[in-house]
């Protein structure tokens, strides 16, 4: 159920969330000290470097699993490769080839599009877009890679020459088009290239499904047989993938040897036996030990997972995330639930919507150690696992934000945003100090308090019956402003959340300047706003804009003819966030479904054009590449005489391309023949 979390990733990068599926106000706070965040950009991708804060605080029992479980991912890498396109791995290997081994002229435009489109084929882990689905087209003839290939001894058949340069061939990964046939309409290596979307239907309704908590089909590329049947090759030890699982499993293994607890261990033995095996029924019960394994400081996402590659969703792609708590996150959200009930009794909603104990929710922030397959270079910001609905009732799901991903999206973003939208240098001086603060602290309010507080007036059904499509957008300004109310009191001062006010004041400037300004980056023009975090912050500031207006709080101004947001009284402003609040509190409260309609409707939907004219303009100036991948860190043993591990050593590599081709150099188990 990861998908929205992932296409937020990807689409609006530069977005923090918080609860699950919430997307946070654009991040526009500039790079902290030395520390290169994203070292290039190329085609319509930039490369961004992410740090490991927890990392150093690991015992050596616990770093050594970060290790192993890292290994294990990039051991199975190859996976996702193939599956997505049955020539990507001689592709790859051919390009690795080119590159590491051609001595000739690497000044001509030929050497640097074949670079580029190296990139692009890595970046998307094979050679159609990662995102858009799309083939890249080659800016270098054939003539040229053929002579390429010649130089260096290295070769490649002409149906793979052809896949790669023949525009007409498998241009499509993963197709949605019904009227080119969903299975045949697709390059995805997960069904022979002969077998149609009605014979997939077939196969897979004539399954005797015994048990509705198995993701049938997950972990099995269809083939037809001998006979002309229909099988499943399963990904396995012994079956298909065979070389490189063998490697994963052997990671997994010495994982095992150091797991923090036993709950841990006994489902990383779980994956071991499922990925040994190819049985689904081990997959069901790892899913079961993995959600209940909630001790420790490690986790991990492992298996072939999300199904949004298989354009009939059965079939999961190989991928790997490695977590560590985010120790700084947790904290601040420790100290924020244990003062919940000072945040209830002080909130501005009526006193019969308060809850008489109040308690905050566990919201979990990590941060992302290492990624392999699906979820890498391009990464999703959140996670919310696993994706069998019947085990998700019965035994929970765990729920993640990924910190460190966050953080480094909004570093790599640079000043330019904020210099072209913020009014003077005393707002941009603000974000830069206090920027990525206000931020962190508005999502544990938004996600601790705000959505845990507050209750229901006696016998009013649940928001989703009373207030139908505005509940969504209505409860994500209720969290909101809970954070927007209290970010501005003093009393966070008091607590040790933040040193001063001007953490709100920077909150404040960076919340309108997006809600009626930056979000609209992502609407098309002539649409309006559908998203419910979009309508959720345009309502809210709006709001405020109109309410504000008798006593000029808040006002929109022009300076050389570009429009500002300029904050004139934030205390009055902090007002206005409470009296919204108290209303859409007892909107919930009451149910009161016309009211709810009402202000999203009135604040939240319609675009005002000239404003987002204006905004595309101003943005598409600044060249900000829409898609953003990772360079992984890297660990490093070291050992004593015996070969003991004695430490793990953290390293941030910077070469993107250089990584690639490491990768491919150590960590390729797949026979490939050419
Ligand atoms: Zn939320």
């Amino acid at each position: 159920m990861r998908n929205l979390f992932w296409l937020l990733a990807i689409v609006l990068v530069g977005f923090s969330v918080g609860c699950s599926n919430q997307e946070k106000p654009e991040p526009e706070t500039t790079a902290e000290e030395e520390f290169v965040w994203s070292p290039e950009s190329f085609a319509d991708k930039k490369i961004i470097r992410y740090q490991v804060p927890g990392f150093e605080k690991l015992s050596l029992q616990q770093k050594k699993l970060v290790y192993y479980l890292v290994q294990s991912g990039l051991a199975g890498r190859d996976i996702i490769y193939d599956q997505l396109y049955r020539h990507n791995l001689k592709v790859r290997k051919a390009l690795e080839h080119v590159l590491e081994n051609y001595n000739g002229d690497k000044s001509t435009d030929d050497w640097k599009n074949l670079e580029r489109y190296a990139k692009n084929v890595f970046f998307s882990n094979g050679i159609h877009h990662h995102y858009s689905s799309d083939k890249f087209n080659p800016d270098f003839s054939r003539e040229y890679f053929e002579g390429l290939l010649k130089e260096t001894g290295h070769e490649l058949s002409d149906e793979v020459l052809t896949a790669m340069f023949d525009p007409a061939v498998d241009n499509k990964r993963t197709n949605f088009d019904p009227s080119k046939g969903l299975v045949k309409g697709s390059s995805v290596n997960f069904y022979d290239p002969d077998i149609t979307e009605a014979e997939v239907d077939a196969f897979y309704s004539a399954i005797q499904k015994s048990d509705e908590a198995i993701e049938y089909g997950l972990n099995s590329k269809l083939v037809r047989g001998e006979n002309g049947q229909l099988m499943e090759k399963s990904w396995s030890v012994n079956g298909m993938y065979g070389a490189a699982l063998k490697e994963v499993v052997s990671w997994l293994e010495k994982a095992v040897g150091v797991a923090e607890n036993e709950a841990q261990a006994n489902a990383l033995k779980l994956l071991i036996e499922y990925y040994n095996t190819g049985d689904l029924n081990k997959w069901k019960e790892f899913n079961v030990a993995w959600v209940q394994a909630t001790e420790g400081d490690i986790d991990y996402i492992h298996g072939f997972v999300e199904v949004y590659n298989d354009p009939k969703g059965y079939k999961g792609s190989f991928e790997n995330i490695i977590q560590i708590k985010d120790f700084d996150a947790s904290a601040r959200m420790e100290k924020v639930a244990a003062s919940a009930q000072w945040f209830e009794d002080n909130s501005p909603i009526m006193d019969q919507h308060k809850r008489a104990e109040a308690t905050g929710v566990s919201y979990k922030v990590v941060s992302v150690a290492g990624e392999s397959g699906d979820a890498s270079p391009s990464t999703p910001i959140g996670v919310n696992l696993p994706n069998s609905n019947p085990l998700r009732v019965k035994y929970g799901s765990k729920s993640v934000s990924l910190g460190n991903i966050i953080t480094a999206y909004a570093n790599a973003d640079g000043p330019g945003l904020l210099q072209e939208f913020a009014l003077n240098d005393e707002q941009i001086k603000r974000a830069q100090d206090h920027g990525q603060l206000a931020g962190k602290i508005h999502t544990a309010l938004h996600e601790v308090i705000g959505h845990a507080s507050g209750q229901l007036e006696p016998g009013v059904p649940q928001p989703a019956t009373t207030l139908k499509s505005y509940s969504s957008p209505l409860e994500e300004a209720r969290a909101d402003l809970v954070a927007l109310y209290f970010i501005m009191d003093s009393t966070l001062v008091e607590m040790g959340l933040m040193e001063s006010l001007e953490v709100g004041k920077a909150e404040y400037e960076s919340y309108l300047r997006n809600g009626l300004m930056l979000q609209l980056r992502r609407i098309e023009p002539g649409k309006n706003i559908e998203q419910a975090h979009m309508r959720n912050r345009q309502m809210v500031s709006n709001w405020v804009l109109e309410k504000g207006k008798a006593d000029n709080v808040v006002e929109m101004i022009q300076k050389d003819g570009k429009t500002y947001i300029q904050i004139n009284d934030y205390m009055k402003l902090r007002d206005l966030f409470g009296q919204l609040l108290r209303e859409v509190q007892r909107i919930k409260s009451q149910g009161d479904y016309e009211a709810g309609k009402n202000l999203i409707e009135t604040y939240g939907v319609q675009v005002n054009q000239d404003i987002h004219k204006e905004v595309l303009s101003r943005s598409e100036k600044l060249n900000i590449p829409p898609y953003g991948g990772f360079i992984n860190p890297k660990y490093v043993p070291v050992t004593d005489d015996n070969g003991e591990i004695t430490d793990i050593k953290l390293e941030y590599p910077d070469d993107f391309l250089q990584q690639m081709l490491d990768y491919g150099k150590n960590h390729s188990f797949l026979p490939v023949e050419n």
